[in-house]
């Protein structure tokens, strides 16, 4: 069994969004409910975040962007991406979360964490908010990590959304890859397989554009045949992962259609890529339900996969 940490803290729904929106603090409060419930609650090393210091957020955000964030008023940051009274200090602390993951791996205290935060990051780019995101809590652990030791980092995005911004933050870089799955055409309308990367970084950069409807198959030969041969090239120190449970069948968001065992396959094609290791942050997953199932899923796997 794998020494797993979970992140978890009641600062998550300080961020609070108005009542029609989908990312809201019922995700996580039902989440931690159902886990509490569950056998799995105690195989878990539970861990509380440590609060992210500006210097961090600044491993990828412009300084403009962090003074406009200091400053923010309650309100929309853009269309769809909301700021309330408690947003900094949840977003600082989600971000938090990921850095103190890698600080606890490499004290040797765990091997593998679940950071269950909002809001969540890979949308934010670095001079602004963008799609739920505020701070792109994996892009800051990424560089984060590089700093304490762990060189080269793969980031996986399993998310039926492209992540924009952790895309853009790496996209002339060698030493971080970048390689996500996600539903295209869909929002934001980035991925395209011909984003490759550039300069330096040309071919560090892996995108799979999937089509509505895909499902468990597409996936399944995605995670197990696909993957696990460019991990082993890169040779990665530390595995990152945006876990996005929006591709699950009964989200409101997409339509890709991937069951419970689907997310145990794409897990487990993950987990088996490399003896590394890995970091899983929580991106989107909108059908509470759904979402509950598939963090226990991936929970157990990384416990015993
Ligand atoms: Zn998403």
């Amino acid at each position: 069994m794998k020494r797993v940490g979970f992140y978890y803290d009641d600062i998550f729904l300080k961020h609070h969004t108005p009542l029609w929106h989908p990312e809201a603090p019922s995700r996580l409060v039902n989440l931690i409910n159902s886990l509490k419930a569950s056998s799995i609650w105690n195989e878990l090393i539970h861990l509380k975040p440590k609060i992210a210091r500006f210097e961090d957020i600044a491993l990828i955000h412009t300084e403009y962007y962090i003074d406009r964030i200091k400053n923010a008023r309650v309100g929309h940051l853009d269309a769809d991406t909301y700021f309330s009274e408690g947003s900094l200090e949840a977003a600082l602390y989600a971000v938090g979360a990921v850095l103190s993951s890698i600080d606890k791996i490499k004290a040797g205290e765990v091997d593998r964490t679940f950071c269950a935060v909002r809001p969540p990051g890979h949308h934010a780019e670095a001079h602004k908010a963008m799609g739920f995101c505020i701070f792109n809590n994996i892009a800051i652990g990424a560089r984060y990590a590089q700093l304490q030791g762990f060189k080269k980092v793969f980031i996986i995005d399993f998310d039926v959304h492209h992540g924009n911004g952790t895309q853009n933050a790496f996209y002339n870089d060698n030493t971080v890859f970048y390689f996500s799955t996600h539903q295209f055409p869909h929002y934001p309308g980035t991925g395209s397989e011909d984003d490759i990367g550039m300069d330096e970084g040309e071919g560090f950069t892996y995108n799979i554009p999937v089509v509505a409807g895909a499902g468990d198959i597409t996936y399944s030969r995605i995670y197990n045949d696909i993957l696990p041969p460019i991990i082993e090239d890169f040779k990665p120190d530390i595995i990152l992962v945006s876990a996005g449970y929006d591709i699950h069948k009964h989200d409101p968001l997409s339509t890709i259609r991937v069951t419970n065992d689907g997310v145990r396959t794409i897990v487990k094609g993950i987990l088996k890529s490399a003896d590394v290791p890995y970091v899983f942050c929580l991106e989107g997953g909108y059908n509470i339900p759904a979402l509950e199932d598939c963090i226990k899923i991936t929970i157990e796997e990384l416990l015993y996969s």
